[in-house]
């Protein structure tokens, strides 16, 4: 088996009567968690995206008839639906059963043979996603940033003269440091962060504007339940500690990076923006499109803790990814943004099980609302890199654009667009919608 159960929620002959679902990123087979305002004096509503539209989940909790359908287990999904119009992390620890009531509520509520009465009832908390605001999914807690990818620790290692090994920690655990969470957020608008870097060929810094801007091409992990503070999560139970995952550009300022780095690890490279997709797509939505987890001969094993059932099985996750790439002079000429690399998920060297469990082995305590990025994703060909620093090596073969325009590293005026799409022959197609970040000049301090 390479899926944790399907339940009639990944069904792929229940269209919605909702037609812009059908066919969308959003169907009613995904039912993706976020926040939303329609002015900007409001406070964040919990919403879940359908097609073109956000289904208010306050309204509807307020209305709770639609819950009651044959299949509905109408106690838990009221709590549940209760809990997210309160507040996301009161659903995420509820935990897995709580999570399941309502994501059966909504797809059965949205289903294209729901009452009309029902179908009423949900159209009235529709509001066109045009129409909002969208915030983070979440209030973010803390943000942890793995470094999972083999391909993008080699092909960094030989994009700055370090030769292709890789640190051999790397294949025993998953490795990661401690960022913020302040600077999260989305369709970030970000200056170029001003700092110290010493320019090739010199000795010494000089301050001043980030020369190597680049993003990073990767996943968040939602923390769902909590475990307290000094006890581990098994991998047994790792993923009932997961709600979710979306996208997440971790904005890299690489000549401040790689100054700064040695003993302590990155600070100012990566502590001016990170970037959030609005949408958390739920692990249960995720199923039909997991895959068994094996580790090839060449590497070692993983340490007994770090191993699993549930992860031979089922640890993998198959989804596509995508960086676009929009200048300044495209966006004036109307060009739309134009795509500079793809990837899948599935390439990294560590799950997400096992970066969780990692995470908590020595007693760390994480909290619903915690995000856990995966590190770049990059895969094995160099057209499947998830950052400019290898696509372009260092800035040593500069990527040439359909605008006849080239990149080394990120101008002011660039908008990435990163994408995720999962597609498998049986199953409806699911995507996380866009992660869309823009560089703004620096300020200069
Ligand atoms: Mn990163």
């Amino acid at each position: 088996m390479t899926h944790p159960a399907l339940n009639l929620t990944h069904d792929p002959q229940s269209p919605s009567w909702l037609a812009s679902a059908n066919g969308s990123d959003f169907p009613i087979q995904n039912l993706p968690y976020g926040r939303f305002r329609s002015q900007p004096s409001e406070a964040w509503r919990c919403g879940v995206a359908v097609g073109d539209q956000v289904l208010d989940l306050v309204h509807l909790a307020s209305q709770p008839q639609w819950l009651q359908a044959p299949g509905v287990n109408t106690a838990l999904a009221t709590r549940a639906a209760q809990a997210a119009a309160q507040d996301l992390r009161d659903l995420m620890r509820l935990g897995p059963d709580a999570w399941h009531a309502l994501r059966v509520a909504l797809f059965l509520a949205l289903r294209s043979d729901a009452s009309a009465a029902v179908q009423h009832e949900v159209g009235s908390a529709l509001h066109a996603v045009n129409t909002v605001a969208l915030g983070t999914a979440v209030q973010v807690g803390e943000y942890t940033d793995f470094y999972t990818s083999y391909y993008h620790a080699r092909n960094v290692g030989i994009a700055v003269g370090r030769g292709s090994d890789v640190a051999p920690n790397f294949f025993w655990m998953p490795i990661a440091y401690h960022g913020r969470a302040s600077s999260l957020g989305v369709n970030q608008a970000l200056h170029r962060p001003m700092g110290q870097a010493v320019a090739p060929g010199q000795t010494q810094p000089v301050y001043g504007p980030c020369q190597r801007l680049d993003y990073e091409l990767e996943m968040a992990i939602y923390v769902g339940q909590d475990n307290a503070w000094g006890q581990p999560v098994s991998m047994a139970q790792a993923e009932s500690h997961i709600f979710g995952m979306g996208l997440l550009n971790d904005w890299s300022a690489r000549d401040i990076q790689f100054w700064e780095m040695a003993p302590l690890g990155p600070f100012q490279g990566k502590n001016f923006a990170t970037s959030l997709s609005p949408w958390i797509v739920t692990l249960e939505a995720l199923a039909p499109f997991r895959l068994p987890f094996a580790r090839d001969a060449a590497h070692p094993q993983p340490l007994a803790y770090l191993d699993g059932e549930a992860l031979r099985g089922h640890g993998g996750i198959d989804v596509n990814l995508s960086v676009s790439l929009q200048t300044a002079q495209m966006r004036s000429q109307g060009q739309a943004a134009q795509e500079i690399s793809r990837t899948n998920f599935k390439h990294q060297h560590w799950c997400v099980s096992q970066m969780l469990v990692q995470h908590t082995v020595g007693g760390c305590n994480l909290h619903a609302g915690d995000v856990l990025g995966t590190g770049t994703i990059s895969g094995p060909t160099p057209e499947e890199a998830g950052a400019i620093i290898e696509l372009a090596q260092a800035g040593q073969k500069p990527i040439a654009l359909a605008s006849g325009e080239t990149r080394a590293f990120l101008s002011d005026g660039d908008a990435v667009v990163l994408r995720g799409v999962c597609e498998r022959a049986g199953a409806v197609r699911i995507g996380f919608g866009e992660c869309r970040g823009e560089v703004l000049p620096s300020i200069a301090a």
